[in-house]
């Protein structure tokens, strides 16, 4: 059971290990600047809880200067002036180059966030790529409309009335530390190709791919101040972009609770704002599937990136008659993963984040131990260095327990039956999140009565965790607001001009 010893993380290459020796700096104006303050944050291997490099803690200063730097590129300078053709062209350059430099940086995820270098380069990495190459085409797309309107002014007078649209101004973008890279992708590419400006707040515990894509930025040619990037501690760096007069917009992915506080903060200034936040997401299965095509797809729908996936699916609902049976798929599911650094090429489950995280997923399991729920799979962290988590399935849950009820953020599955199709839906739409969730069956009627029922963002049918940078993306409830991705991001980052014009 998770029985194969972990191996200690192998040696990074030497280009990454030159990049680990970077000094701490900043992304402002184009240029990589000294902080003002000599504060860091250590950055952490999670594979072996020892520090690999450090970053800028940047100060208030630094944030004033990142924000004159961004004002200054979207109110004059080369990029305001540039045509979306060339815009796009920007953003494309800027994919090619993430492709070129692929396996340093599917290496640095791996380091920094613990996920494996095997992931990091079929998903993270690819994934980037592709949204910058999405969203490159839609910056020649952004479209008005002409009305026809009524309005009388008295006899001769016409009105010629349409609307435009225009970016929002300076955004500053907070992303977490799940997937470093392509959520800096997600919140940049569609803000860059509506010609917004950017200062992106990457997590503490991951930052690294963030800077090395601002190098890449550099030699992409955007101009100088279209994006920067701040580094450091969320209730400083984070909030005081939060603050800022000078910020018109804040694009934030991350926890609910974090969410909420920069809901509040942003309203002083009538910021726009858009949270993509935390879920518990339900997989519902019924009775008359494939069992063994659902229970893997059930263990990837929890146990993808160790379970730190906002949508990942972790309440699974499985009608009484193949409960037993899908319990025990998944704990032998669990059972066969291998945990282990990163870097070595056969581990199939890295360490969670941070020392942190893995005290937080443990003491969720320990919570639920405590409140009756019985351990059919994992249970606990292995005795090695790192911060593992066993996978772990719980069952003999109840409705009320925290584990069922809040987001763990880990790879921790509570196991639930049901009898009927009212009793789940009651159940799944039962957690204050609302972010997606799978239904599983071929039953076509059973499937079109489930999926509008459920309150959440994205349902998916018979697969989960598949995100595309065409389909909408973001929750209901207090999973958010605001949609990502497609032409619903292309609004989060421009503001609708009407222009009524008498003729
Ligand atoms: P998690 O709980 O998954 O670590 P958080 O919601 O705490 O996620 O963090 C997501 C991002 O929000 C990170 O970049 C973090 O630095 C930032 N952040 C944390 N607290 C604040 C805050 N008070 N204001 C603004 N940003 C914050």
């Amino acid at each position: 059971m998770n029985a194969v010893s972990i191996v200690p993380q192998p040696s990074p290459s030497s280009v990454v290990a030159k990049f680990l020796k970077r000094s701490p700096r900043l992304f402002i104006g184009g240029e990589w600047v000294e902080p003002t303050s000599s504060d860091t944050v250590d950055v952490i291997d999670p594979a072996s809880g020892r520090q690999i490099s450090s970053i800028a803690n940047a100060s208030k200063a630094d944030v004033d200067r990142a924000v004159a730097a961004a004002r200054k590129a979207f109110e004059s300078g080369p990029w305001p002036d540039m045509l979306p053709a060339q815009r796009q062209a920007l953003l494309w350059k800027l994919s090619d180059l993430i492709d070129a430099n692929a396996a340093e940086l599917a290496e640095l995820e791996s380091l920094d966030n613990g996920k494996t270098r095997m992931m990091a380069s079929i998903i993270d990495v690819p994934g980037t790529r592709e949204y910058f190459r999405y969203m490159a085409g839609w910056a020649t797309k952004i479209e008005g409309s002409t009305f026809q309107s009524s309005i009388f002014a008295g006899p001769g007078p016409k009105f010629h009335t349409y609307t435009q649209r225009e970016p929002v101004g300076v955004v500053a973008q907070i992303v977490p530390w799940n997937f470093p890279l392509a959520m800096a992708a997600w919140k940049l590419a569609p803000a860059l190709a509506t010609g917004c400006t950017c200062i992106l707040k990457p997590a503490e515990q991951t930052s690294l791919t963030a800077l090395r894509l601002g190098e890449l930025i550099v030699e992409a040619g955007f101009p100088p101040g279209v994006v920067n990037i701040l580094t450091g501690l969320g209730e400083q760096v984070g909030a005081a972009l939060v603050a800022h007069p000078g910020v018109d917009k804040i694009a934030f992915t991350g926890s609910t609770e974090v969410g909420k506080i920069i809901n509040k903060a942003a309203s002083d200034t009538v910021k726009r704002v858009s949270l993509e936040l935390g879920g518990k997401s339900p997989v519902i299965v019924f009775p008359d599937v494939n069992m063994e095509a659902v229970i893997g797809g059930a263990a990837n729908a929890i146990f993808f990136n160790s379970g730190q996936v906002c949508c990942a699916g972790s309440r699974l609902y499985a009608h009484r008659k193949v409960f037993d049976q899908m319990v025990e798929g998944l704990s032998a599911a669990a059972n066969a993963i291998r945990l282990g650094p990163g870097l070595d090429q056969q581990t199939e489950m890295g360490p969670l984040v941070s020392r942190e995280q893995q005290e937080r997923v443990l003491s969720y399991i320990e919570s639920g131990r405590k409140q009756g729920a019985a351990i059919a799979a994992g249970g606990d962290a292995p005795a090695h260095e790192g911060y593992y988590v066993k996978p772990t399935v719980l069952v003999n849950v109840k409705p009320d327990m925290n584990v069922v009820r809040e987001e763990i953020f880990g790879p921790v599955l509570v196991a639930q039956r049901f009898d009927d199709i009212d009793e789940v839906i009651r159940q799944a739409n039962d957690t204050p999140y609302g972010l997606s969730a799978s239904v599983w069956s071929n039953d076509v009627s059973t499937v079109h009565r489930v999926v509008p029922k459920i309150k959440a963002g994205t349902v998916w049918v018979n697969c989960h965790n598949f995100v595309d940078p065409s389909m909408p993306f973001g929750g209901y409830k207090q999973s958010g607001f605001g949609r990502e991705h497609g032409h619903a991001a292309i609004e989060l980052y421009t503001e609708l001009k009407s222009v009524c014009m008498m003729v």
